[in-house]
């Protein structure tokens, strides 16, 4: 029988970030203070965008640039993530907390006009329009909803966000929950870092995908992950994502995610525009030299994150599991 185009299972990496500064008018803002300029900077730059782009549209510069780099990869598709603001547990935006503001609509309008990208957007439960916001942007074809809760300040355990989880089980849309520490964005309340917090949303119906698996950013954060695996074991709807994993910081349990029980719960996604530096996984012997050199060669940092991880053993279907929980 011939094989049919369409039948082709696709391969997404579902976590990767949108950036910007409102430059081209979405309402969105980018303020980046000490550390978290020179990082941004850095990052722009290893990714050949010029740091000038932090004055210009960087919206525009950046979405091209990256459709670029998903049409030059193995990827058949990304999830693009928008990015919320912090909000007090009354709902109060606090505009004068966090570093980054992403619009649900800068997602919506750039999966509407690349087909490399899904929409990811961003809410936070306390917001007196959450539900409102959640039906507009599943009726604009939002495929799931990210949130960093450490961050963003979400107990996602607040019983009264029961009916924005309900929603969210009954539309068939999973979470995907930041879990473990992070130091790219500033954290405004650590102990939201934990996955634990995520068992009122999975108790709801949602399908949830926890981040990083709960591993630790820094030297001095809590490491989450034994209490991720325990989980999964509690809830089949249950997932983790090993984004930002490829790294000199959170490589610790990458490896660990092959063992036969966690494997089938694993999703592919890079964290893009976080770099993937293999270098402490080589100096730990967890592959050749050769092996090594060819992945972290790759030009293509899209590219070079899934490499390393098809060195170290991931199958093709961590790749093409989301295409079955994304809403698509
Ligand atoms: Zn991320």
């Amino acid at each position: 029988m011939e094989p049919v185009a369409n039948q082709k299972p696709r391969l997404i990496d579902m976590h990767v970030h949108m950036v910007g500064n409102g430059g081209g008018g979405s309402g969105g803002w980018l303020r980046l203070n000490g550390w978290h300029r020179w990082l941004a900077g850095f990052m722009l730059r290893q990714l050949g965008i010029p740091a000038t782009a932090l004055k210009e549209n960087l919206e525009a510069i950046y979405s091209e640039h990256l459709a670029e780099l998903v049409r030059d990869s193995s990827m058949d598709a990304i999830v693009l993530l928008a990015h919320e603001r912090v909000h007090d547990p009354d709902g109060t935006p606090r505009d004068d907390l966090g570093s980054m503001f992403v619009p649900n609509d800068v997602v919506l309008d750039l999966a509407e006009k690349f087909p490399e990208f899904l929409a990811g957007v961003s809410i936070h439960p306390a917001r007196r329009d959450a539900l409102d916001e959640l039906e507009r942007c599943l009726e604009r074809g939002a495929v799931l909803m990210k949130c960093l809760p450490n961050c963003q300040n979400i107990d996602p355990s607040d019983r009264r966000y029961r009916p924005f989880w309900e929603r969210m089980a009954e539309a068939r849309v999973p979470l995907l929950a930041h879990t473990g520490g992070e130091h790219t964005v500033p954290v405004v309340n650590a102990a939201l870092a934990d996955p634990k917090l995520l068992r009122f949303p999975l108790e709801c119906g949602v399908t949830v995908i926890a981040a990083h698996c709960g591993t630790k950013s820094g030297a001095f954060d809590r490491d989450y992950f034994d209490d991720w695996v325990a989980m999964l074991r509690e809830f089949p709807n249950l997932y983790g994502d090993i984004s930002a994993l490829v790294s000199l910081n959170r490589c610790t349990h990458l490896r660990d995610c092959l063992h036969e029980e966690i494997e089938p719960r694993i999703l592919h996604g890079s964290d893009f525009p976080v770099p993937a530096l293999g270098h402490r996984m080589w100096l730990q012997g967890w592959f050749d030299w050769k092996t090594f050199r060819r992945c972290q060669s790759l030009g293509n940092p899209l590219e070079r994150d899934w490499q390393f991880k098809r060195a170290l053993g991931f199958p093709e279907e961590t790749a093409t599991r989301a295409a079955k929980l994304l809403r698509l």
